[in-house]
């Protein structure tokens, strides 16, 4: 072993290295807390064919709602969760049944071109 004294430069990447490993434990936090909020494995994909025809997104406001919206609310209030085809009943969290999505969950802040307002 040396004797000479750690340069700075070995200093600083020491410093670096701990402070990975103390943040390391951080990532796996953000990750855990990712994967409990990933879509279910039955969800539509934007790639399910009806999905594509009816312009379904999970994210309504990321959707054409605005310039394909339905009579009943303003477009920017139209979104699944109060649409009449929603099935509540199906699916846990943000994810549920549709009828028009049979064996599939829709994201409750998503829309698609069939949206019509929940009787009442
Ligand atoms: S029919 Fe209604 S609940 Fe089903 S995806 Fe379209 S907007 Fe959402």
């Amino acid at each position: 072993m040396s004797d000479k004294p750690i340069s700075k430069s070995r200093r600083d990447a020491v410093k670096v290295m701990l402070g990975t490993a103390a943040a390391i434990p951080m990532i796996n936090m953000v990750g855990f807390g990712t994967a409990r909020a990933a879509a279910p494995a039955n969800a539509v994909t934007p790639d399910d064919a009806t999905a594509v025809a009816l312009k379904y997104n999970q994210d309504a406001a990321k959707s054409e709602r605005a310039a394909a919206a339905r009579p009943g609310l303003p477009a920017d209030q139209q979104h699944c969760a109060n649409c009449q085809f929603m099935q509540a009943e199906i699916g846990e969290g943000d994810w549920k049944g549709c009828q028009l999505f049979p064996g599939k969950l829709i994201n409750i802040n998503g829309w698609c071109a069939s949206w019509t307002l929940k009787a009442g």
